[in-house]
């Protein structure tokens, strides 16, 4: 079974009722180590992804990636708007023409996506990024393709991976982005962005479990 482009429009437009959602503990978490607006980055740009989504739903995936990530580039300021625009962005250009993803198609999407990330935020792994839960997941995911695993339970895996992810941002000290403004005293907090990348595969789980 493969990822259809349905799913993909899905997950793109629950994702935006997600972050409307989450917004306020979302921008909780960035109050204690940033500046307090992650919530509404995040729900400001997919509310725009959401908007002109059935304008794009005819194209392939590629193009709808692509779309969502020059909508989040050009709506969503600070840190988050660049790096989750250029996750998209990047992502589309494995998925040019494409109506479905094998598991090992999606895995190379998001394997892109995340290179694009580094690319532009030059994160390593214990830097408390959004980069924390995203490597565990190409893991997970990476994993799942060898076993040659269903792409429903793959997909479980890695969100449970993420939320496990997630939690191991807590100890980390932050080295990137603004939070690393505070040095130890970023200790002892659950990192926002890595948030958001693990209510999006939670998000992506729930969706292809329907
Ligand atoms: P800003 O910090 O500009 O206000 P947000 O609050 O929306 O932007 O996003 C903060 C999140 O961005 C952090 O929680 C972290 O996960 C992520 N982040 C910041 N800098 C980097 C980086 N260089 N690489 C990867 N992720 C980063
Ligand atoms: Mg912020
Ligand atoms: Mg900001």
């Amino acid at each position: 079974m493969a990822l259809s482009k349905q799913q993909v429009l899905d997950w793109l437009l629950r994702c935006s009722e997600v972050f409307a959602r989450e917004q306020v503990f979302l921008t909780q978490l960035d109050t204690a180590i940033g500046d307090g607006d992650h919530g509404l980055n995040m729900n400001r740009g997919f509310n725009k992804v959401a908007e002109k989504l059935p304008s794009v739903a005819d194209g392939d995936i590629g193009s709808i990636l692509k779309y969502t990530g020059m909508t989040l580039l050009s709506h969503v300021g600070g840190a988050s708007g660049p790096l989750f625009g250029t996750f998209f962005i990047r992502a589309a250009q494995v998925a040019n023409a494409k109506q479905s993803l094998e598991l090992s198609e999606l895995r190379l999407v998001f394997q892109e996506g995340v290179a694009g990330v580094v690319m532009r935020g030059r994160a390593e792994p214990g830097d408390k990024t959004l980069c924390d839960v995203w490597w565990p997941v190409l893991g997970s995911l990476g994993q799942s393709v060898q076993q040659q695993i269903n792409v429903i339970p793959a997909l479980q895996q890695a969100a449970a991976c993420a939320e496990q992810a997630v939690q191991t941002t807590i100890v980390m000290q932050a080295r990137k982005g603004r939070a690393s403004y505070l040095g130890e005293r970023s200790i002892g907090h659950q990192d926002p962005g890595a948030t958001s990348v693990m209510l999006m595969m939670k998000t992506l789980a729930a969706v292809v479990e329907e």
